[in-house]
């Protein structure tokens, strides 16, 4: 079944955050900083790097104080609630704006995982969840989890000691709505998610991934390093034309396009692993005249469109369009943004803050390894085979913390 492709997430960020107490009487838990900078911008800035389009926040304690996120992140939107109606009811509250399906988060909370290999198994599904294991699920709502299905949400599955609980991440059809009770106030993870379970429509998957919940005094506290070390994450840039997609003259739509073996599972590996995966390319067909900057990019949108719906994604791509001898004046120069210049993977890792031990740039060709001597990396070439075999070593090895 062919879904349309998820293009929104939905974030809560109205709760009252009385576990911390003083600091959150004037300011939402989301906003308390976290190394210096508001906790929900870290979440923020996660869910975009998956490429997610928009984001709602569902807002109302102290609403006001979010008013100036969207100044500073264009994709978001504010919807305030006007008195408190619990998890189920600011989403309900939110209806007219919901896409099909989307990602539906907990503003106070962070679980690493890959939005996109939670969606890959969300087809058929109401609510899917990405599950976090605990030593001892009695203090949480346990939930029990047959292959991809849950089968029960909460005290009903019976459960004690280790096992899953939900991590506060989901994908959710906005069908979901249907089966809420007419109360005003609703709590999805007692009046919904237990229903869906019981009638085999919800599913989930648990992640061995970093979890960290903000609303917790003794997680707060731990956040300040946790959280700023845990986004200096290493990372995978790519060349394009060769790596991920056979070499062809000046490829630029997608009839022109064939992956290489193994480049999908290699950039999935990437995304599982924690690490940020980037493309950068040399685009000199826009300097020679072939094409224009707006093909590249559109080619580009499509190849996450098509990565995403297998559950992985790039997170930046860097093009030059750049040839000292194009017959484009504007774009006639040498210039360090060209390989065997560094100007390109220099400017990802800047972007996004990397931890340059940690990355490797993967090319084809030996101007490739020259740009990776050039900005400090390692560079691993690759000109036959199958990438994610290739690789799988390089990424566990990056993806392990020192
Ligand atoms: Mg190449």
């Amino acid at each position: 079944m062919s879904q349309a492709p998820i293009r929104q997430a939905v974030v809560l960020v109205g709760g009252l955050g009385t576990r911390l107490g003083a600091l959150t009487k004037e300011t939402p838990k989301p906003l308390l900083p976290v190394g210096g900078r508001p906790f929900l911008h870290y979440l923020i800035e996660e869910v975009l790097r998956h490429g997610v389009q928009e984001i709602l926040l569902l807002a109302g304690f102290r609403a006001e104080k979010l008013s100036e996120i969207s100044a500073l992140y264009p994709q978001v939107r504010l919807i305030v609630e006007s008195s408190p109606l619990g998890t189920g009811g600011a989403l309900r509250n939110a209806a007219e704006f919901l896409d099909e399906r989307f990602f539906f988060l907990n503003g106070d909370s962070l679980f690493d995982v890959n939005l996109w290999d939670l969606a890959s198994i969300s087809s058929g599904a109401t609510a899917t969840l990405a599950l976090r294991k605990v030593p001892d699920v009695s203090r949480y709502g346990p939930v029990a989890l047959e292959g991809e299905v849950v089968t029960a949400f909460g005290e009903s599955t019976g459960a004690v000691g280790e096992g899953v609980i939900n991590g506060g991440v989901a994908v959710l059809s906005r069908d979901v709505l249907a089966d809420f009770p007419q109360a005003e106030q609703v709590s999805i993870e007692r009046d919904v998610y237990p229903r869906l379970a019981s009638e085999g429509r919800m599913k989930g998957r648990a992640y061995d991934r970093p979890f960290i919940d903000i609303g917790v005094p003794d997680d707060f506290e731990r956040s300040q390093a946790y959280i700023p070390a845990l986004v200096r994450r290493g990372a995978v840039i790519f060349d394009r034309d060769g790596v991920i997609n056979a070499e062809v003259n000046y490829a630029h739509r997608p009839d022109q396009i064939e992956w290489v073996p193994g480049a999908l599972d290699a950039i999935k590996a990437v995304n599982d692993a924690g690490l940020y995966a980037f493309v950068a390319t040399n685009q000199a067909g826009v300097a020679h005249g072939y094409y224009g900057e707006a093909d590249v990019t559109a080619l580009h949108d499509w190849m996450n469109a098509q990565f995403q719906a297998r559950g992985a994604h790039i997170d930046a791509f860097a093009y030059s369009p750049y040839h000292p001898e194009g017959a484009v004046e504007a774009y006639r120069k040498l210039t360090e943004c060209r390989k065997p210049g560094a100007g390109m993977l220099l400017k990802l890792m800047d972007a996004f803050g990397v931890d340059r031990e940690r990355t490797i740039f993967v090319g084809d060709r030996e101007t490739d390894m020259a740009a990776a001597r050039a900005a400090g990396v390692e560079g691993v070439l690759f000109t036959d085979g199958d990438l994610g075999e290739a690789l799988a070593l390089a990424i566990a090895r990056l993806s392990a913390r020192g």
